[in-house]
């Protein structure tokens, strides 16, 4: 059995992975941390509810757990990792706006043989997506991203662009001409380069989290298109997670190294 613990446990995605733990064989919740919500129940998708605690040192010592899952905050979640390290709990992070170094310096304090698996994209198609973008790269070396996602998601452009964006940069032939180099009557109007690549950053209700890569090439256009429709697309993923980084160590970034794609 996998002892898990959650922060961020009130939140949207919080609270979808305690029903995906509850439902799921091998695993339980042993604690939920939401200092904001603390004493408030959440529910679980069998009737039954866990209250929320405020303190994650006081969690961790109570019960043990072999598991930390964070979705919260960028400005909660180092502090909620370095606690959960330093104390030989694995990490799986979903939050996002957390950078590489920052999380390569918190593993680094951790005893020897805990995981810290940082993905900022749980859903599967939305790895797929990912690679699908890094191959296509090769041939289409000019690209664009569109992220959507719901009008209160915090920071932008979204983990899962600045990834892409990543990807297509090292896979790609250099290209001669840099995107926006064009007057622009609007600023902003090409978006943020990141890696080269032009990102666009749409927020709207109605929306959970999509993306669109395009490829330009002579005369044709390549668009790669995932859609999360509904945060169960992330915990498929999540639980993988879950029952892997037991048997990691060390600073893992990405679904698909726990997907062999
Ligand atoms: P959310 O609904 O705002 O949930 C975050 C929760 O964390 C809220 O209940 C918040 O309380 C609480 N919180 C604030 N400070 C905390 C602390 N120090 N310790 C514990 N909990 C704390 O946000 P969400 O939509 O669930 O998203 C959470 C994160 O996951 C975001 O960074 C988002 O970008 C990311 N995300 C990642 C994936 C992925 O696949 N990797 C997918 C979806 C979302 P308040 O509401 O009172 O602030």
């Amino acid at each position: 059995m996998i002892d898990v613990l959650v922060t961020g446990a009130a939140g949207r995605m919080g609270t979808e992975v305690i029903r995906a733990v509850t439902d799921a064989d091998g695993m339980r919740i042993v604690a939920a941390v939401d200092p904001p919500h603390a004493g408030e129940p959440v529910f679980d998708g069998t009737g039954g509810a866990i209250a929320c605690v405020a303190d994650l040192d006081s969690a961790i010592a109570d019960t043990s757990p072999d598991v930390l899952v964070d979705f919260t905050d960028p400005s909660a979640v180092e502090a909620n990792l370095l606690i959960a390290l330093r104390a030989g709990v694995d990490c799986v992070v979903g939050t996002t706006g957390i950078s590489e170094d920052t999380l390569g310096k918190l593993v680094a304090d951790a005893p020897e043989g805990t995981a810290l698996f940082v993905a900022p994209n749980f859903a599967i198609g939305a790895v797929l997506m990912m690679r699908f973008a890094e191959q296509a790269a090769r041939f289409m070396p000019h690209a664009e991203i569109v992220e959507m996602h719901h009008d209160r998601k915090v920071d932008s452009p979204s983990g899962t662009a600045l990834r892409t964006a990543g990807l297509i940069a090292s896979a790609r032939h250099r290209i001669t001409e840099s995107p926006g180099r064009e007057t622009q009557l609007a600023r902003g109007a090409r978006g943020a380069t990141v890696d080269g690549v032009s990102v666009h950053s749409v927020r709207l209700p109605g929306l959970v989290a999509h993306q669109e890569v395009i490829f330009g090439g002579q005369g044709q256009t390549l668009t790669i298109r995932h859609d999360s429709s509904d945060r169960t697309s992330f915990m498929p993923g999540v639980l993988l997670a879950i029952r892997e980084v037991g048997h990691l160590s060390g600073l893992i970034l990405g679904l698909e190294n726990l997907m062999g794609v």
